[in-house]
Formats: structure tokens, C-alpha cells, sequence
């Protein structure tokens, strides 16, 4: 069955989705625009965020300075142009964000709070408590409900790009509460899919991060850019993968080993922070180094033996005591009540046992500073996409601002393209759509029974990607997770679907997401494997510098029917030409 026909067609109801319809509707309120959502909207990832959104508001800092760390925390490998866009357009969409509704916490004379966070040198976080992503996404819903034209379609799984005449021309979605197999027409699409945290074993990332809308796009001959790039987050729970903010080490929380030694002092990240004046300059330092160099220190702390040993592997302390309870309740209270919902742990008097997690994707669908890919019709914008603003590593704070920022500008980019392209070929589509539904229907006819589980292939990509392409990376290991991917993608597409029934099978989404998932991991680990360097949150043992000569350059992988073709494109750079990184002493 075919909906209406679209304008815009939105993929994803998180931050970057929500923006984008907003755009639409508000900069060009005769197009019609649609959201269509695999879950309801404000349970998208972007409302688990909670350290802040990054943009320059206080007299010290200025657009400079915000670049400059957001480029050199890239390793340089972070367009330039692009990140002059972003940093300028940041304070006007978090602006835009507090008249909208978004209670942006505040300093003592009124004027809006900012936190340091890592790799930023100057204090530019805007923050609600530590729930900033809810409020954020909060403030999206509610916005996005003003607006007629904005059509949701929520619970409704998309497993296909329409594209007829070199074009994209809507999609083919499940409506997961029926079962039945629709088509959504559409002049442009844009994808707001997020990442795909999932293909590790730990991570920070929903169990709905399987990297779709990247497969979708690669599906259609898209690249996907930088995927090797995958950033840890030096402070997740152990065994549960639930992040523990960086606003907690922001507002002054030390890392300690089982020594009890903070032992980042040992790894050329500067000097102490201060926590008896938070606005000390020193900031850049320690804990709020990069969350590519903690988590790398980490490493090599259990390397050396001085890590705790737990039931889930090894960990450390993350230590907020000093900042006693009334600081700890009104800055971080939802540090406090993960830690003692999940572990027991009671951080105003114990340590919180911590350790790196899989958090965030660098890489993702390429496309230029409009969100454009080059498939003309077809946009992408938020962590789906690759724009590229974060490079080899993201600064913690970066992305929620991204999000508005790119969010906006594909919404607008895929708004005048649907004004320059005539109507779709509805009929076409519906012959696709049911190609298409031949496939899904397949799943349950082919294969045998019992031959193999989803969660076996799911935990062996795992326990693949994380040995062959975790924190450090090496040339037999990287190769060794490729092959894994190859023999997984054939198991995989033997694989039964038994379940049949129509309202929620869940079991039929999985296999779907999973096909996704490979797709992602395929990207990843090829790409890693091909990059013969270390940079930001890519170290290999085996090739341990940076090397301008040969990979300041993205790395565009390409679906075949074998492996993946790997092409490169030259960084922009505007202003700031390729320096060291350094955070230690200067
Ligand atoms: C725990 C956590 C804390 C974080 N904290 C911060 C922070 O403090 N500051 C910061 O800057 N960044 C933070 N990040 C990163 C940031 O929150 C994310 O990168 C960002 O929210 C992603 O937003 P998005 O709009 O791209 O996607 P998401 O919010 O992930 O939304 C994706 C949307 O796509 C839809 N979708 C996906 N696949 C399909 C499909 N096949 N069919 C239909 N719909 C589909 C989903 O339903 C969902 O609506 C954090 C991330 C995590 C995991």
C-alpha cells in the first residue's frame, strides 16, 4: 500500500531528523514533509545524551578557537570548511533551541551555563543538568508538533531506498504494528538514522544503533566515508555498556587504577586539573583530555597490570567523591542514580567502576556541506552521516550541536530539491516495493531451521570487531575480522526467519537489522585494514604515526558484491594547516 506522496521525507525521528522537519515546514511551509520512525520519536538515542551541546557564548572563547579544537581533536582529518560552517551556525541553533522551549541550565546572574568537556580548551558546553539530550529532543517533538505539514509515520521500519530514473524516490518501510509492507513516495529523502555502536560488544549505544541508514545508502552506491573512525568513551559501566557523562570528570571526577594512582598523569595529558576552581585553565588537561587518548591509556594501563579485574574484564575507578553530595545532586544526578541503579554503586561515597565503551561513529554516509550525496534526491544528516566535522576523533559536545546545525541545512538542501524535480513515478515504485517484499518474504522460506541464531552471528561480529578493530588495531587481527565478516554475511543470508506472525515480529526486524549491521561492519573493518597509519581514534600497533604524506585523505568505501572498493578524497583545508596534537604540556 502507497502513502501520499512527500515533499521531504524524513528518515528518523532523533535529533537530526526532528531538525530537518522543522526546517522544512518552517523556511518553506507549502512542501509537505514526513518523519518516518522505526520507534517513536522520543525514544531515539539523541535522549539518552546528557553532558551538553557545544557552541561559542562566553566573552573568552570566539569561532577560532572552537574550530581549532574541533579540527586538531580531528587529527586534521576533519573538512575544514565545513567545520567554519558549523562552528558559526552553533550559537544561533542553540539559541533558536532555548526560544523553542529548551530550559538550557543557568549561571547564578542568568546568563547561560557552559562545562568544560574533553579536548575543548575553553568551557563552551551548554547544558540542561545532565539530561541535555532529552530536553533537547523534547524541545524538537513538541516544536516539530506545531507544524501541519509534518506527517509522522511512527513504529514504521524502513528496509529499502526506493531509486527509479538515477534518483531516490521515497522508500519501502514495514508497519510494524500490522506487518504490512508499504510504500512511502517521496521528491527527496533525507536519512537521520544515527550510528551503529552495535557492532561492538559494549557500547553506549541503544539496542536500535545498527547502523541502517549507512547500509541503506551503501546499498544504493553511496560511499561510506571514514567508517574505520570509531570512537571509545573512556567511562562506560562494565558489562552494561551504559555511559557514565564526561560531565562527571567536567565537573571535576579523577580516574584512578587499582593503585589508586590517577594515572593519566603518566600519559602526557598536562597537568592536574584543578578541581577547587573549574574555570582554571589547565582544563585541557587529564580527564578532559580527548576520549581517543583515555581510552588508548587505558590500554595500556591493563598492558601494564594496574587495572582491576572484574567479571566483565578489566576496569577503573572513576572517583567523584571530593565533589561531596550537594555538587554531585545538582550537576550530575543522573551519574548518581545510573551508578547505583546499575552497579549498587553510591558515587557521593564509593568510585564507580568504569571502562572504555564503544560510543560514537566518526564515518558514515558521505555527504557534502548540505547533506547532499551523490545520489541526486538522497540526503543525510546527524550521526548517519559523515560531513565531515569530526574527523578521526569527535570532541565530546560536538554532535548534539551537529545534529541542529547539518540537521537544518539537509532539510533545507533536500526542501529545494524537491522543488526542482517533478512528481514521482508512484507505479514504479510499487513494482520495486514488491521486489523488495519478495526478498523479506524469503527470509522465512530459505535456509533450514535451527541452522544458525541471529544472536550467534551478532555475538561473533562482535567478539570479531572488537578483537580485530577495537582501541588498537593490527594488520593480522584487522585481516582476521574481515574474513569473519565474509564467512558471517554467507551464514547470515542463509538464515530462517521462523517467526511469521504480523504485529511486531521482532524477530524478522532483527534479521533485517542485522543485515545492516554486517553492512556497517564491513565498512569498518576494511576500511581499518587499508589504513596504514594511526590517527586519532585509529592506532595501530603496526604502523604507530600519523602520515600526512599518504592519508591525510577520507576513505570512501564503496558495496560490491565481493568486498568493498576503497577510493580516497583530499581533506579541505582552509586555515589551519596539519600540526601535532597536543594536550600534555605546552
Ligand atoms: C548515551 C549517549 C550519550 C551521548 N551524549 C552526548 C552528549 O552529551 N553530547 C553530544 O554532543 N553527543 C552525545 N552523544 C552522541 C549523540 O547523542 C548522538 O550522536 C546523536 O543523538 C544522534 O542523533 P541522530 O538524530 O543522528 O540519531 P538518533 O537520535 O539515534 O535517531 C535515529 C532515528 O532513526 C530512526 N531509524 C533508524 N533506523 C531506522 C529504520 N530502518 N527505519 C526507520 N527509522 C529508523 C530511529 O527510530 C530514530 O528515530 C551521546 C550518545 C550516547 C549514545
Amino acid at each position: 500500500m502507497t502513502t501520499p506522496v512527500h515533499d521531504v521525507l524524513i528518515v528518523g525521528g532523533g535529533g537530526a531528523g526532528l531538525r530537518a522537519a522543522i526546517a522544512v515546514a518552517e523556511e518553506q511551509p507549502d512542501l509537505s514533509v514526513a518523519v518516518v520512525s522505526k520507534v517513536y520519536p522520543m525514544r531515539s538515542h539523541t535522549v539518552s545524551a546528557e553532558g551538553g551541546a557545544a557552541a561559542v557564548i562566553k566573552p573568552d572563547d570566539a569561532a577560532q578557537h572552537h574550530c581549532y579544537d574541533t579540527i586538531s581533536g580531528a587529527d586534521w582529518l576533519a573538512d575544514q570548511d565545513a567545520v567554519e560552517a558549523f562552528v558559526a551556525e552553533a550559537p544561533g541553533e542553540l539559541i533558536q533551541l532555548e526560544h523553542w522551549g529548551c530550559p538550557w541550565s543557568r549561571d547564578p546572574d542568568g546568563s547561560v551555563a557552559v562545562r568544560p568537556f574533553g579536548g575543548m580548551k575553553i568551557q563552551r558546553t551548554w547544558f540542561a543538568a545532565d539530561k541535555t539530550g532529552f530536553h533537547m529532543l523534547h524541545t524538537l517533538f513538541q516544536t516539530a508538533q506545531r507544524y501541519r505539514p509534518v506527517t509522522r509515520y511512527d513504529e514504521w521500519f524502513v528496509f529499502d531506498l526506493l531509486v527509479h530514473d538515477g534518483r531516490c524516490q521515497g522508500v519501502a518501510a514495514l508497519e510494524l504494528k500490522t506487518g504490512a509492507l508499504r510504500v512511502i513516495p517521496a521528491r527527496s529523502v533525507i536519512l537521520c538514522t544515527g550510528g551503529a555502536g552495535r557492532i561492538f560488544p559494549f557500547t553506549t549505544n541503544a539496542a536500535i544503533k545498527n547502523g541502517d541508514g549507512m547500509a541503506l545508502a551503501y546499498r544504493a552506491g553511496v560511499a561510506l566515508k571514514d567508517m574505520e573512525f570509531v570512537q571509545y568513551h573512556p567511562t562506560g559501566l562494565p558489562g552494561k555498556g551504559i555511559l557514565i557523562t564526561e560531565a562527571a570528570r567536567g565537573e571535576g571526577g579523577v580516574l584512578v587504577n587499582r593503585h589508586g594512582r590517577r594515572y593519566l598523569e603518566d600519559y602526557d595529558l598536562g597537568q592536574p586539573l584543578d578541581v577547587g576552581d573549574p574555570r582554571h585553565p589547565q582544563l585541557r588537561s587529564m580527564e578532559l583530555g580527548p576520549r581517543d587518548r583515555l581510552s588508548q591509556a587505558f590500554y595500556w594501563e591493563q598492558e601494564k597490570g594496574h587495572t582491576f579485574e572484574g567479571e566483565f574484564g578489566a576496569y577503573v575507578h572513576l572517583d567523584v567523591r571530593h565533589l561531596g553530595q550537594k555538587k554531585i545532586d545538582k550537576k550530575i544526578p543522573f551519574v548518581r542514580q545510573t551508578a547505583l541503579n546499575y552497579m549498587g554503586v553510591d558515587c557521593v561515597h564509593e568510585c564507580i567502576p568504569v571502562r572504555p565503551v564503544v560510543h560514537y561513529m566518526m564515518g558514515g554516509v558521505h555527504t557534502d556541506i548540505h547533506g547532499a550525496t551523490s545520489l541526486p534526491g538522497l540526503f543525510a544528516a546527524g550521526e548517519c552521516a559523515c560531513v565531515s566535522i569530526n574527523g578521526a576523533n569527535r570532541l565530546g559536545s560536538n554532535s548534539l550541536t551537529e545534529l541542529l546545525v547539518f540537521g537544518r541545512r539537509a532539510g533545507l538542501a533536500a526542501a529545494r530539491f524537491a522543488r526542482g524535480h517533478g512528481p514521482v513515478a508512484a507505479d514504479v515504485l510499487e513494482k520495486k516495493a514488491e521486489e523488495e517484499t519478495r526478498r523479506i518474504v524469503s527470509l522465512h522460506t530459505q535456509g533450514a531451521p535451527g541452522a544458525d541464531s541471529l544472536a550467534t552471528i551478532r555475538s561473533e561480529l562482535n567478539a570479531a570487531l572488537e578483537h580485530g578493530a577495537g582501541i588498537y588495531r593490527q594488520a593480522d587481527r584487522l585481516a582476521a575480522a574481515c574474513e569473519k565478516i565474509r564467512e558471517l554475511k554467507e551464514r547470515l543470508g542463509r538464515l530462517k526467519v521462523l517467526d511469521r506472525s504480523r504485529t511486531f515480529n521482532t524477530q524478522l526486524v532483527a534479521a533485517l537489522e542485522a543485515q545492516f549491521l554486517l553492512d556497517a561492519a564491513e565498512a569498518v573493518a576494511f576500511s581499518a585494514a587499508a589504513r596504514r597509519e594511526s590517527r586519532g581514534s585509529h592506532q595501530r600497533l603496526d604502523y604507530k604515526e600519523r602520515d600526512d604524506e599518504r592519508y591525510l585523505k577520507h576513505t570512501l568505501a564503496f558495496r560490491t558484491d565481493g568486498d568493498p572498493r576503497l577510493e580516497y578524497l583530499d581533506v579541505v583545508i582552509t586555515k589551519w594547516p596539519p600540526g601535532a596534537r597536543v594536550y600534555g604540556k605546552q
